[in-house]
């Protein structure tokens, strides 16, 4: 049994530290909404007011946190993480987050004798809630082999991706291919329906054909098909549109960066960014509840 600190308890971060408990691990937890801390005291976990406090004697501190600038605050700001941790403690971040920003910090948790890993995961809520995540882990050997077994209780695949930053870098590019083949799976969707084809047929089909995707059999757009999925729930997130398209700046950036050619990522980024500016409120849908944006979109 490990204490663990647990930092953002959001869509993600609330079942991820419930799993935690529920392998018999000690969570103490910390959010900015008060409510959201409420409920893991209400699945056993002890609440925190600060950060700090929740890092207070903490064998491992796990952020699930929304971007990069909140992961640096909540661990190189004033009573961050990386002053108040234990000695000997092993730093998790399972945001996702750029890349530089992930070596920063866990080049700074270094400096001060911590062991740090980036650990991003996939999966969404459905896996967060049934611990089937998978995570990709960057950071020394030693942290990796420490972070292994607390990740295993949260996910069913645990793969260590390199050297520090290094999960970030194969999140940044999963969710690359998951924006793109959102949109995609939403087309086709749209131009079934004006063709009169029946969509349940659609994905009765193209789930055992070559168009088959996660963003199809897991987390279909339209209603019906994947009970589990968010178009079942008027579009409630799960991941939302805003996150997507964070995710979709962060590919566009590096790919910048490192002069790699993305022109389907800076398209899915122009759709995300048009989504979310046309109607208040839509950076808070969830990502699939694009297909809604594309139906009412004419040429
Ligand atoms: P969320 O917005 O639901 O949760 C984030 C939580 O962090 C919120 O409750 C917020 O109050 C809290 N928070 C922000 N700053 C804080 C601080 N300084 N101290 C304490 N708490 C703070 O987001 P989420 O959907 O849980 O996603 C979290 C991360 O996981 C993101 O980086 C996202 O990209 C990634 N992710 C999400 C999904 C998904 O399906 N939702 C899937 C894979 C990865």
């Amino acid at each position: 049994m490990a204490r663990i600190g647990f930092i953002g308890l959001g869509n993600m971060g609330l079942p991820m530290a419930e799993n935690l408990m529920k392998a018999g691990h000690a969570v103490t937890g910390f959010d900015l909404v008060k409510a959201s801390v409420g409920k893991l005291a209400v699945a056993g976990g002890t609440a925190a007011t600060s950060v700090a406090q929740a890092c207070d004697g903490a064998e491992m501190v796990i952020t699930m946190l929304p971007a990069g600038s909140h992961v640096r605050d909540a661990y190189l700001g004033e009573d961050g993480i990386v002053a108040s941790a234990a000695a000997e403690a092993l730093l998790i971040d399972s945001s996702t987050i750029d890349v530089e920003t992930a070596r920063t910090i866990a080049a700074a948790a270094v400096a001060k004798g911590l062991m740090m890993v980036d650990a991003p995961v996939s999966g969404g809520i459905a896996g967060a809630q049934g611990a089937t995540l998978t995570f990709m882990v960057g950071g020394e050997e030693a942290a990796f082999a420490r972070a292994e077994p607390i990740l295993s209780a949260m996910g069913k695949t645990v793969v260590h991706a390199g050297g520090a930053g290094n999960g970030q870098a194969a999140k940044i590019c999963n969710n690359l291919i998951l924006g793109v083949t959102m949109i995609a799976v939403s087309e086709a969707f749209v131009l079934a329906e004006k063709l009169g084809l029946e969509p349940q047929k659609l994905f009765d089909i193209a789930s055992k054909s070559s168009g088959q995707c996660w963003s199809l059999t897991s987390y279909c757009p339209v209603p019906g098909p994947v009970p589990t999925s968010p178009a079942n729930r008027d579009y409630r997130a799960g991941f939302t549109a805003a996150m997507m398209l964070k995710d979709l700046k962060l590919a566009q950036d590096v790919a910048r960066a490192t002069r790699a050619t993305s022109p389907l990522g800076a398209g899915a980024a122009a759709v995300y960014q048009a989504f979310i500016d046309n109607a208040d409120g839509n950076a808070g849908v969830d990502f699939s509840g694009i297909i809604r944006f594309l139906r009412e979109s004419t040429h």
